[in-house]
């Protein structure tokens, strides 16, 4: 765990669409408390940030509209950020089925509703091939919904969790994301992953 006198950091919670109100209470569990972030005022108020799951093409409709797209993306290709699902989307390099406009601060091409209809949603056990403090050897709890598949990880992309042999779980240095939802389960340990990535940070 991070030692409160080290918390260096604020953490945003992007808070326009989607689940946003899990990942803060997942991160309360563990002791550390987010601030939405709905503004690029508020954006400019924080060192790091979540994306949470939900509707990238929304999310992104929104962002446009209140012309805070520009800033999220220079924030994103500088600052810690913590994705999952739709987030993973809108930080991707490449969007595909259908093709969308993206962040391109995370070098993977997803497709998006991977799944089809008849697995749109479900709950897997999931391995992780990352052993420490944060991912021990038990298999995380994956909560899948209209999730978006990783069909292409850069050579600077680390694979930490995989389903039928595609990554659900990845990290770019101070970029975490996950395919799944890591806050609809009682497991916190991919926060906690994401609060140890942050205490390396600058
Ligand atoms: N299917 C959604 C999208 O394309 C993502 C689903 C989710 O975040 N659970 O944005």
């Amino acid at each position: 765990m991070i030692a409160s006198d080290a918390w260096k950091h604020s953490l945003g919670v992007l808070a326009i669409q989607g689940d946003y109100e899990a990942h803060s209470a997942a991160f309360a569990e563990v002791g550390v408390s987010t601030r939405p972030v709905k503004t690029p005022t508020e954006l400019a108020e924080v060192s790091a940030l979540v994306l949470p799951g939900g509707e990238s093409t929304t999310m992104l409709r929104l962002l446009r509209r209140d012309g805070f797209d520009a800033a999220l993306r220079d924030f994103v290709h500088a600052r810690p950020v913590f994705a999952t699902c739709a987030g993973c989307i809108l930080l991707a390099s490449e969007v595909l089925h259908p093709q969308q406009e993206s962040f391109a601060a995370l070098d993977v091409t997803v497709e998006r509703n991977a799944y089809g209809r008849q697995n749109e949603s479900a709950i897997l056990p999931i391995e992780t091939t990352l052993r420490g403090d944060a991912l021990p050897d038990e298999p995380l709890e994956a909560v899948f919904i209209r999730a978006p598949r990783i069909v292409r990880a850069g050579a600077g992309v680390e694979t930490l969790a995989r389903r039928d042999g595609y990554p659900v779980l990845v990290r770019q240095g101070r970029i975490l994301a996950a395919t799944f939802h890591p806050e609809l389960s009682a497991d916190r340990r991919v926060h906690q992953l994401f609060l140890q990535i942050l205490a390396t940070q600058p």
